[in-house]
């Protein structure tokens, strides 16, 4: 369920939550039931039995309100351009708004009509149905799901109202399956992104933890959720660290590092991706300056980073390097530190410099690891042998953590 808050005083509920006994609508209890029904359900409780029930209600009320947005964004953004363009899918200009999602296509390529962006996702996860059977099926290169957040032109994520809509169709199409269907659960995980990414953290984390909840409930033996649950309790802390809940965002890095952690001394193919995990929650305890906390989490975790990907390997790096702003800003660091904070990060960035040039993702923690370096050499100079006019001068001149 996607409506996480009581229709009539929008507490959250559990997921036994009473509901009404036509259309679904779902309450906190009674008293908020027939509060509700004497306020106004009454007259279109019958209304939204007759599209489909309160959750298909809501999401189709939702996606059009987003397709509006979106329509209403691309002619304040690109109007007069628009005038003579067609869409690049079905070829024609009918009455239906275009739509620009704001990626990289540019002039009269990239404007879309919502309904055949909509149709095209469709389509594909239609075909992903009938080769693979599940997404878990699906060989990691292909782009089975990525209509429904990217554009097929240039592959770039759609941005604002476009990408909410997208989010909301997915979830459209999916809601009627079994509650267990993976391409239900993975249109909510579609729906929550499609949120954090446009800024609406509160709205995605509350999609994140209906997916999570429903993932618990149909998790069995053969059916392990393991996995989507840690990617999508992942998404719930960074939507919180946004919010300025910090606190919480920390807790939840912290159990999804504790459950691999777990998981990986069984089974060694989890070691990866507990390593990924420590570094999350390393950046995490970084960015509130708990370093000793850092510290004794990564000196195991570099070591078994060499031992199991390599000492070259993007993943090790990055652990040195959060290692390396360890020394470099931790209150008891020494001049030495310090010293040794920057040698650290000269050597990771001189590997870093034969990754492949192709790999835009490790190509941006190189160029933030370079800027790093300058402004940490800068800063040792400025600060003449104190380590805390160093950290001083460095919090002054920017944000030292790379945060956002
Ligand atoms: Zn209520
Ligand atoms: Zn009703
Ligand atoms: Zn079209
Ligand atoms: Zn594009």
């Amino acid at each position: 369920m996607i409506l996480t808050t009581c229709a009539a005083c929008a507490a959250p509920l559990s997921l036994d939550a009473p509901r009404c006994i036509r259309c679904h609508t779902r309450y906190c209890n009674q008293t908020c039931q027939h509060d509700h029904w004497r306020r106004g359900h009454k007259q279109i409780c019958k209304k939204i039995h007759r599209g489909g029930n309160a959750e298909k209600y809501h999401a189709d009320k939702k996606y059009k309100e987003a397709v509006a947005a979106a329509v209403a964004a691309t002619a304040d953004d690109y109007l007069p351009a628009t005038r003579g363009f067609t869409c690049y899918i079905c070829d024609t200009a009918t009455s239906e708004g275009l739509v620009h999602g704001g990626c990289n296509c540019v002039g009269p390529a990239g404007f879309a009509h919502m309904s055949c962006l909509v149709r095209t996702a469709e389509i594909k996860g239609d075909d992903v149905e009938r080769l693979y059977g599940s997404l878990a099926d699906v060989p990691e290169m292909d782009d089975a799901w990525d209509r429904w957040s990217e554009c097929s032109l240039c592959g770039a994520f759609l941005k604002s109202h476009v990408r909410l809509a997208l989010g909301w169709a997915c979830w459209k199409t999916y809601l009627g399956r079994p509650e267990g269907d993976e391409f239900r659960m993975n249109a909510m995980n579609k729906l929550g992104d499609a949120m954090h990414y446009i800024d609406m953290y509160e709205a995605a984390i509350a999609v994140y933890e209906a997916e999570i909840a429903v993932r618990q409930r149909v998790a069995g033996p053969d059916n392990d959720q393991f996995c989507m649950i840690g990617i999508a309790r992942r998404s719930i802390a960074v939507s919180c660290e946004r919010l300025g809940r910090t606190e919480e965002s920390l807790e939840m890095y912290h159990s999804v590092h504790a459950a691999l952690l777990d998981r990986s001394r069984d089974n060694p193919s989890y070691c990866e991706g507990e390593l990924a995990a420590a570094l999350d929650l390393a950046e995490a305890l970084i960015k509130q300056s708990k370093y000793p906390e850092a510290k004794k989490l990564l000196i195991p975790r570099i070591r078994e980073a060499i031992r199991l990907v390599g000492p070259d390997a993007t993943l090790t790096l990055e652990l040195r390097y959060q290692y390396a702003k360890v020394l470099f800003f931790d209150d008891d660091g020494t001049t030495a530190d310090q010293c040794k904070a920057i040698t650290t990060l000269r050597n990771i960035c001189k590997i870093a410099e034969r990754w492949d040039s192709s790999d835009q993702m490790a190509q941006s923690i190189f160029g933030v690891m370079q800027l790093d370096l300058g402004f940490w050499e800068e800063a040792v100079a400025a600060g003449e042998g104190s380590p805390e006019r160093t950290r001083a001068h460095i919090a002054y001149t920017r944000d030292p953590l790379g945060g956002s």
